[in-house]
């Protein structure tokens, strides 16, 4: 099978500006602005290897090798649209180092060193493409799922663009035109799969992060910002989990504050509204960054500490104090507002339902006392085990029966 090597190179610039075009769609439908970094870069290089294939049969060859420049801008904005993906700000004189190299290099260096300024272009795409990667790589720890796909493919696409450096002592024909062909040839090859790669790692990237968007807002509370039950559940679920290997006791509080009812009816369910969410401000001020806090229902609240009931006491009494003197005033007018907290721990290895039952126990201890208080649990709650083989042991051995037959009695 014989390629030709002008015919790849029309296949690659086709297929960049198709995904260019779908990139920009795409980034414009979603918003996100990295997808307008990708589209352009891929429209940027397929308009740099069309200048190259086109203009080359009519302009002076310097010329054109320096319009080639443009390539290692759309390089570089592969590595900047990874870097805007993440947040990061863009980074410009890395965006244009890259062509200036490019053009220094063909000015400069004579016509017989072609094959060092072939390895000086390969050598900047390496370049670039280890930056993508890197960028790529410095972000895992933040993602779902592993990055290495997303790495794999900018670097093997450095590494097939510096092989004929690295092969430059195995190959003594370097620099012969045949072998030059065979290169070209190779990264004509290379740049399709690249181009295709690439835009599988790119989707898979937006989509791994809108999966993470949609799956951060289903445990969100949206009007205070704290964990909904769900999201308080299976965060509270993997701290109980940590804590029982390390054999230390966990502790729950519930909160709830005191006639909110009667706020509403006076003020408004705006203005209540207002109420929860200076709660929830006051709670998440009041507890450690170690703890956990979610608005488990419409004025009720939960937090998981990581401490003995003890610790836990004075916390839940600083969570009272603070909302008891923050001084809430609607048009001018004082609100009272008080909260009845119910605190219960447990053993290393406690289920959160047993806990989040016996601190609703305290908790309506606290509202039948006068409320405006933290009651915690008398006793120690029971892990379900514990509680399964405690009943076990308070039932009584059964006694056997002895049917004695008819016959038998009346002998
Ligand atoms: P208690 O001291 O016994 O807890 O009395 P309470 O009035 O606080 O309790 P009750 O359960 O009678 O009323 C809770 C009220 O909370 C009823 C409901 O309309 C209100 N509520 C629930 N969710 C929201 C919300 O998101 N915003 C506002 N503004 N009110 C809410
Ligand atoms: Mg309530
Ligand atoms: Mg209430």
């Amino acid at each position: 099978m014989s390629l030709d090597s002008s015919t790849l190179f029309l296949v690659a610039t086709l297929i960049c500006t198709l995904l260019g075009g779908m990139l920009l769609h795409f980034g414009r439908q979603e918003k996100i602005p990295a997808l307008y970094w990708w589209g352009c870069a891929y429209l940027i290089g397929a308009a740099s290897v069309a200048q190259w294939q086109i203009l080359g049969a009519f302009l002076p060859e310097n010329v054109v090798l320096s319009l080639a420049g443009v390539g290692f801008i759309a390089c570089g904005m592969m590595w900047n649209a990874a870097r805007v993906f993440h947040g990061h700000k863009p980074n410009w004189p890395g965006l244009v180092l890259g062509a200036i190299a490019w053009v220094a290099a063909v000015v400069s260096l004579p016509p017989e060193l072609s094959w060092l300024r072939m390895n000086i272009g390969a050598g900047l795409v390496a370049i670039y493409a280890g930056l993508t990667a890197s960028e790529l790589f410095a972000e895992r720890r933040k993602s779902m799922t592993r990055r290495w796909p997303a790495m794999l493919v900018p670097l093997l696409h450095g590494g097939v663009l510096m092989l004929p450096i690295v092969l430059a002592e195995l190959l003594p024909a370097q620099g012969t035109s045949s072998t030059n062909n065979v290169w070209i040839m190779i990264f004509a090859i290379e740049l399709v799969l690249y181009a295709i790669g690439t835009v599988f790692v790119i989707f898979m990237l937006v989509s791994e992060r809108t999966v993470r968007a949609h799956k951060t807002a289903a445990s969100l509370d949206p009007l205070t910002g704290l964990f909904n039950r769900r999201g308080f559940s299976e965060a509270t679920g993997r701290m109980i989990e940590r804590e029982a290997e390390a054999g230390r006791p966990v502790t729950v509080m519930i909160f709830d504050l005191d006639h909110f009812k009667s706020i509403n009816d006076r003020f408004g369910h705006p203005a209540g509204d207002e109420v929860i969410k200076l709660f929830a401000t006051i709670v998440s001020g009041s507890l450690r960054m170690s703890d956990l806090c979610g608005r488990i229902g419409g004025e009720e609240f939960a937090a998981l500490l990581p401490c003995s009931i003890e610790e836990a006491m004075t916390a839940a009494e600083r969570v009272r104090e603070a909302f008891e003197g923050c001084g809430l005033e609607v048009d001018g007018a004082p609100i009272a507002t008080t909260v009845s907290i119910g605190v219960a721990g447990g053993p290393a290895n406690i289920e959160l339902e047993v806990l989040l039952a016996a601190a609703d126990t305290a908790l309506y201890q606290a509202k039948r006392g006068g409320r405006n208080r933290v009651v915690a649990t008398a006793e120690q709650p029971l892990s379900l085990e514990q509680g399964r083989r405690r009943a076990a042991q308070r039932e009584e051995p059964r006694q056997p029966v002895i049917v004695r037959s008819a016959m038998s009695i009346g002998a």
